[in-house]
């Protein structure tokens, strides 16, 4: 059986400067695609208008002066509104949507079923009556639009976490304002793209689940996770750029990977040089605690 070589990917929001830490999570995507003879695709997160043109510039120059190379060109999301829209109008035709008027506040104060987590959409709209439907869509908020799930939790293999069992529920397609929801993006990017590795953050692993869950929905495989550490600072809480100098501009290439080298026990700080000593199995599996120089 021959089959085309997969692909892995890298998929910043343009939203502020790369910190070390996603720095080291590319290097990390990029040596794990490279080492299994993927492909590696990079995919600028654009959708949510808090983004910026300048600093998606930015990161792909910052990965580049890294020494990261891809295939093909940049994905930007806002060019293909249609993928979305098309994932969800196949999903609205089989039954599998509905619309949701609540509000976040609603959410959190609504009566939740025992075990479910916090957080997790209470079902609120799920079996609203015509009447009903009408009646809120008169109170001026725009809804989103849920998935209709027909499971509670999902079961997903990351090669550094084993087999994953989280939280599905019925998560945004779209949202109030009309954006492809994350979760949803992701997932029809993926697809499209022929992606089959996922190597991310694993603040993102518990998203995994319900991403794998959707994925299946629209016909597709799941890929390979491996959700890698994140960093944190020296109070154990995630890497902000109060911390200090955390960007590549603030630090310099030559310290950045040196330090990104040192953080998972490489000799070489040359991404080339990382690929020879790269083993997923010998990989941290503690949170890297950076500190500032
Ligand atoms: N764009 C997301 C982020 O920067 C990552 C999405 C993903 O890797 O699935 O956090
Ligand atoms: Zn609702």
């Amino acid at each position: 059986m021959s089959r085309s070589p997969g692909a892995g990917r890298f998929a910043p929001s343009p939203s502020a400067d790369l910190h070390i830490g996603n720095l080291r999570t590319a290097i990390l995507a990029w040596l794990f695609a490279r080492t299994t003879g993927r492909r590696f695709l990079m995919r600028v997160e654009d959708l949510d208008d808090r983004t910026f043109p300048e600093v998606a510039a930015r990161q792909l120059d910052d990965l580049a002066a890294l020494g990261l190379d891809w295939d093909g060109p940049t994905e930007y999301q806002t060019a293909h509104g249609h993928r979305y829209d098309a994932a969800i109008a196949e999903l609205s035709g089989r039954g599998l949507t509905f619309e949701c008027y609540c509000s976040r506040k609603d959410i959190l104060s609504a009566p939740r079923a025992p075990h479910a987590p916090e957080g997790a959409y209470p079902g609120t709209c799920r079996d609203l009556t015509d009447a009903q439907r009408e009646q809120r869509r008169t109170t001026g908020r725009p809804p989103a639009l849920r998935l209709r799930s027909d499971v509670t939790e999902y079961t997903v293999s990351d090669v550094l976490h084993g087999d994953y069992t989280g939280v599905v529920d019925d998560l945004v397609l779209r949202r109030g304002d009309g954006v492809p929801a994350y979760n949803l993006a992701v997932v029809v990017d993926d697809a499209a793209t022929g992606i089959d590795q996922v190597v991310r953050g694993d603040d993102l692993l518990s998203s995994s689940p319900r991403q794998a869950y959707l994925a299946a929905l629209l016909g597709h495989s799941a890929p390979v996770y491996a959700h890698v550490p994140l960093v944190l600072n020296a109070e154990g809480k995630r890497l902000a750029k109060r911390d200090g100098a955390v960007t590549l501009a603030e630090i310099g290439v030559a310290a950045a990977l040196r330090q990104i080298a040192d953080s998972l026990g490489y000799r070489s700080a040359t991404v080339g040089g990382m690929l020879d000593e790269f083993d997923p199995a010998r990989l941290p599996r503690e949170p890297w605690i950076y500190r500032p120089a």
